[in-house]
């Protein structure tokens, strides 16, 4: 037994992955995303207790952010897999004639997983139920800031599977990063920007694929035609749910002069009903730290300091912060600059549509952008004209919930995607089988004689 776990680890899993790509078919994968359902069915309670624990956050969220998504993602994976594992025959090109092409996906190996804080059981266990579905095993890294549902995530992994498939390693970024010297087959990272840099330069080391994803800030557009009432009880659930906590929750918002005292009133309205007034609302999770709290609150500091108007102005209470609605943004604040990660919505009027455009073209590319309207040539000319790595129509937030769609990012919101067969693919290899029946080359081989470069010619003159 070797002493430090983390190598003992590795090295367990990958003493098995050259078998495991064989005996780990469709009928064991299957056992053991049943297996992963039984053990997240059986510990809903613990789930819930440990959100509440970490994060503050009602029941309710829990069930439909953290819980519901990774039995759905499970399901969807256990119908599709027959398909999404078998070999594919493509269609011959004519260089290839006379010969079958194949490809053939299979399991990339050892894998590595890191998690975040902010809906730490689905962000580890989405992408795990992927790995298993590709045929990998995993060694899970979960977030130290949520540290009961990190330990339920261990207990449950440790009952449900042994170690050489999946195990979880908790720790915080010392840990991350003896993991990343490790030459891992493939590396899915979720979190921020600016630890995904660090990651993508591990990885390089060892020249390891990597899935990134990230973050950033995702805007929102109320256009000029958009239901107002609607663009209200979408974006408050989108920016409040999780108190904000959502990578792709709305970062800032941008509105129409010309319904923009319209929108604020609905939208403080909603509030109000969503989560009363005050701090203390049973329908609002709590910032996960202290240290996150303060950030919060520097950046509504430092925002009112250079001149930000209060629509519904701030009134933290430890780590209870209700929604805080600002105007009046400029870039100079760092709220303007900086994701917000939290429960406080910039709001920006426009009247020019093309400035909106060119200031989101800008900026990095952000991981969601969602736009409220009813005119679908602007819609259509928004979707054309900027880049994100989704987009949400008249909604937020669902998008990440659509099994057939792939979930990421673009640049510094994410490289690569999950979900479904996406995420089937990002931990497969998509390997290139191409076996020769009658194939023609032979007659082109050295010497290289004139009747044969005369043959290359005409080739040349019928592919070329
Ligand atoms: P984070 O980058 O601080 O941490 C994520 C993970 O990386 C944690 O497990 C942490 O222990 C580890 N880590 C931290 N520092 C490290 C280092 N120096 N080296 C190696 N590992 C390190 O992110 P977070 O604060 O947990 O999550 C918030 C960020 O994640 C936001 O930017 C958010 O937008 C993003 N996010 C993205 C998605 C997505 O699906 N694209 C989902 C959730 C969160």
């Amino acid at each position: 037994m070797q002493a430090d776990p983390i190598l003992a680890a590795f090295t367990a899993q990958k003493a098995r992955s050259a078998e495991r790509r064989s005996s780990f078919g469709l009928t064991e994968r299957r056992d053991a995303l049943d297996r992963l359902a039984q053990a997240i069915r059986a510990s809903e309670a613990d789930l819930v207790a440990a959100l509440q624990s970490d994060l503050g956050r009602p029941e309710a969220e829990t069930i439909l952010i953290d819980y519901l998504p990774v039995l759905q993602e499970i399901r969807h994976t256990r119908r599709h897999l027959r398909r999404w594992m078998k070999p594919r025959r493509v269609a011959p090109t004519l260089a290839s004639f006379g010969a079958t092409a194949r490809i053939v996906p299979q399991p990339r190996g050892v894998c590595l997983i890191i998690a975040p804080w902010n809906l730490p059981f689905a962000l580890a266990l989405g992408p795990v139920v992927s790995a298993l579905a590709a045929g990998n095993s995993v060694i899970l890294k979960p977030s130290e800031l949520t540290p009961a549902t990190s330990a339920l995530l261990a207990r449950m992994i440790a009952r449900t599977f042994p170690a050489d498939l999946v195990t979880v390693i908790q720790g915080d970024k010392d840990v991350a990063q003896r993991l990343l010297d490790l030459p891992f087959d493939h590396i899915f990272f979720t979190g921020s920007p600016a630890v995904g840099k660090i990651v993508m330069a591990a990885a390089a080391k060892h020249l390891t694929s990597v899935t990134l994803e990230l973050g950033g800030k995702s805007p929102v557009i109320v256009g000029p035609e958009a239901d107002i009432d609607r663009a209200a009880d979408w974006i408050s659930f989108g920016k409040f749910v999780n108190a904000g906590q959502v990578c792709i929750a709305p970062d800032h918002l941008f509105v129409h002069s010309s319904v923009k005292d319209r929108f604020l009133s609905a939208l403080r309205a909603r509030i109000a009903r969503a989560y009363g007034s005050g701090n203390a609302s049973p329908h609002l999770a709590h910032i996960v730290s202290d240290a996150h709290a303060q950030r919060l609150s520097d950046l509504v500091s430092d925002a009112l300091a250079k001149g930000a108007q209060p629509v519904l102005p701030p009134a933290p209470a430890g780590r209870a912060i209700g929604p805080t609605l600002l105007t009046a943004i400029t870039p100079e604040m760092r709220l303007d600059q900086e994701e917000i990660f939290g429960p406080i919505l910039p709001i920006l009027a426009f009247d020019d549509l093309t400035q909106v455009i060119d200031r989101i073209n800008a900026r990095d590319k952000p991981l969601a952008l969602y736009i409220f309207d009813r005119d679908q040539t602007r819609i259509d000319r928004i979707i054309t004209q900027t880049s994100s790595g989704g987009v949400g129509v008249n909604l937020t937030l669902v998008q990440f919930t659509h099994a057939n769609l792939p979930f990421g990012g673009i640049n510094t919101s994410g490289i690569g995607a999950g979900h479904g067969l996406t995420g089937f693919r990002a931990f497969s290899h998509e390997r290139a089988v191409l076996r020769n029946r009658f194939l023609l080359f032979p007659l082109i081989f050295p010497p290289y004689t004139d009747r044969k470069l005369r043959l290359i010619r005409l080739i040349k003159r019928v592919l070329g």
